[in-house]
């Protein structure tokens, strides 16, 4: 297969040679013509399968340039996935000029809250940091379209999946979800219940 097989613009494919993603790995040809059609999914993939490519490539073709609320909430584990996959989605959305934002523990609340109240079509975070901000009323979630819940097991291995159900909750009940984890936990196939007759893929 090529990126050129997928209903991708000109910007995004681009964007793709010039990170030398030149074939796409499994994980991407099977999640991102799904993905592209807005199925929610379930994804057995492991790190360095190319997964966060996987999802990264069809959310920045499907979010709106011209909308102004985040449209995209990714939740990872740690710090470090929250910084590596925001600039995965600068990099791919580079063209389309794809603007992401991460938010985690630790990190100083205000910069980020400054931050959220520019334009940023993608916010890659922290379960515990998402949560407060949305207590606090500093994340708009009211065009969150996408929710990716990456590396689930991880998560709920770190205690936080009453915080991730927490969050679904307050999302709009009309957005595509899709899940990664390494395992296939009861715990994941819980969250199955917050999906709408998702795919499962099993790379
Ligand atoms: P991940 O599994 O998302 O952690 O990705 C593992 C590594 O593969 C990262 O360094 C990516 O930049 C790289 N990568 C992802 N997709 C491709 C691709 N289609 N071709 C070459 N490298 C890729």
């Amino acid at each position: 297969g090529s990126f050129h097989d997928y209903m991708l613009s000109e910007d995004i494919v681009k964007a793709l040679s010039g990170l030398e993603y030149n074939i796409p790995t499994e994980v991407q040809n099977r999640v991102i013509p799904s993905a592209l059609e807005k199925n929610d999914l379930i994804v057995k993939a492991r790190t360095g399968s190319g997964k966060t490519a996987a999802y990264a490539i069809p959310i920045c073709e499907l979010v709106e340039w011209l909308e102004n609320k985040p449209q995209a909430l990714i939740l990872v584990p740690t710090r470090e996935l929250a910084v590596q996959i925001k600039d995965d989605f600068t990099n791919i959305g580079r063209f389309k000029r794809v603007k992401a934002s991460a938010i985690y523990g630790r990190h100083q609340f205000s910069i980020e809250k400054a931050e959220l109240k520019q334009k940023t079509h993608v916010v890659v975070g922290t379960p515990g940091r998402v949560m407060d901000h949305i207590i606090k009323g500093t994340l708009t979630l009211s065009k969150i379209n996408y929710l990716v819940i990456d590396e689930a097991d991880r998560m709920f291995d770190m205690g936080f999946t009453d915080q991730v159900e927490a969050i679904m909750e307050e999302l709009p009940e009309e957005r595509m979800t899709m899940l990664f984890s390494a395992t296939m936990s009861d715990e994941v196939k819980n969250i199955s219940n917050y999906m709408r007759n998702p795919v499962n893929i099993d790379v």
